[in-house]
């Protein structure tokens, strides 16, 4: 046992780290000449089939040095990307990264760190993040929230909390058949269809959802939601949650946040904003009002890969009680114990949702706002919503164009 290796172990290390760090300057150098170029590429190119066909290979047995796999990636990959980093790409509503938020994904990666949790810089960063997050949207610092992979994520863990604060049992030992009469969840005819995936993923099903009609405007018909809540009521379902548009995906409309903050007090329902594309509108400062409502939500979901164009991905959901996210998720399995000293002594994030091992997604988010600071996001915010109004305005104009809806936020 005591024969040392002739050769060294085997590794992923780099054979030769100079020859790494040449192929790593030109990489970078490539990707500041990608971002700064863009204008000159169009946003989008259909793929020759050749291109296509690459990516039909076998499965690797064998090494290929990492500069002939960069070569693959530059011809194959880079040269073909979806475009929405580009200024003319205005196809659906989504960021367009930036490249402070690339540097900080390969930092990211570089650190390597695990937010499952524990005791080291990058969870009292998330924990940062979280608390500027909550203090964009108005909510008191003894709010929690967590990071997670998009919108879509956000708004299942926000659903997820109503559902077992409002079940009336408990959700998490007795699961959904338990529930004794059956919940409802309430939103306009406009929302967003990952809402629908919560639900049914929640077991509660499509059915759950009741989405009341909207105003010319597309925002929520607030007789209407009053009435099928009483309606529901009586036929003996029980009402569990509304859930506000802060910026419709169809048209960018807002539901009237401070109406439906006052019924669901009213009612006792779980208010639940998806503010995906609006709930950042609470930073720019000319258009802050068409939010009002948002800060007396229960729960948030916002989406940073949007209007702060962090890369993808990165979501955050935002829960007002400050143990809401615990008391739906946490377990404390033996292999996650906790310790008094040391690495194991900090705060486990995963206890705020259902992912063990976390992305350190959060480091993205916290450079380009220290960089930028929040009130130029907010300045481009509003400047988006001006250049809207300015189509609308040039499409109202023209002989030939009509304004199919009111420009996002135009109400
Ligand atoms: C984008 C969006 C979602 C989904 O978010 P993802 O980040 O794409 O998962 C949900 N609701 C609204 C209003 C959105 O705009």
């Amino acid at each position: 046992m005591n024969d040392l290796p002739m050769a060294p172990a085997e590794s992923l290390d780099p054979a030769d780290w100079t020859e790494v760090a040449e192929l790593s300057h030109r990489i970078i150098d490539d990707a500041i000449a990608h971002s700064r170029d863009v204008r000159k590429r169009p946003p989008w190119q259909e793929m020759p089939e050749q291109v296509r066909q690459g990516f039909d290979g076998p499965l690797p047995r064998t090494p290929l040095p990492l500069a002939d796999v960069y070569e693959e990636v530059v011809h194959s990959v880079m040269a073909y990307p979806m475009g929405n980093v580009h200024p003319r790409f205005w196809a659906w509503f989504m960021g367009s990264g930036n490249f402070t938020g690339a540097l900080a994904d390969f930092l990211a990666a570089v650190q390597g760190s695990n937010l499952g949790g524990g005791s080291h810089a990058a969870v009292l960063l998330e924990n940062q993040v979280i608390a500027w997050c909550n203090e964009i949207v108005g909510f008191p610092a003894t709010a929690n929230g967590t990071l997670v992979s998009g919108g879509s994520m956000a708004n299942l863990m926000g659903l997820a909390v109503a559902r077992n604060i409002k079940a009336g049992v408990d959700v998490r030992t007795l699961g959904v058949a338990a529930i004794a009469r059956p919940l409802r969840f309430y939103s306009s005819d406009q929302v967003h269809d990952c809402h629908r995936k919560a639900l049914e993923a929640l077991g509660l099903g499509n059915c759950s959802l009741r989405r009341i009609p909207t105003d010319c405007d597309f925002r929520i018909n607030i007789a209407a939601l009053r009435s099928a809540i009483a309606e529901d009521r009586a036929a003996g379902f029980q009402p569990a949650c509304l859930i506000g548009n802060a910026g419709t995906v169809n048209t960018g409309a807002i539901d009237d946040l401070e109406a439906l903050a006052t019924l669901a007090r009213q009612e006792d329902l779980w208010f639940h904003v998806d503010g995906c594309i609006g709930a950042l509108l609470a930073i720019a400062p000319k258009n802050a009002h068409r939010v009002a409502g948002l800060q007396r939500a229960d729960s948030v979901a916002l989406d940073p890969h949007k209007w702060l164009h962090a890369p993808f991905d990165v979501g955050c959901v935002l829960v007002r009680a400050g143990t809401a996210l615990q008391d739906s998720f946490a377990t404390a399995p033996e292999y996650l114990e906790s310790t008094q000293r040391g690495l194991a002594s900090g705060r486990w994030l995963h206890e705020s949702g259902l992912q063990t091992s976390r992305a350190f997604r959060a480091l993205k988010v916290w450079m380009a706002l220290k960089q930028h600071g929040i009130e130029r996001f907010g300045r481009l915010i509003d400047r988006n919503i001006d250049q809207a109004q300015y189509l609308a305005g040039l499409i109202s104009a023209h002989r030939q164009l009509e304004v199919a809806a009111p420009p996002p936020a135009a109400v």
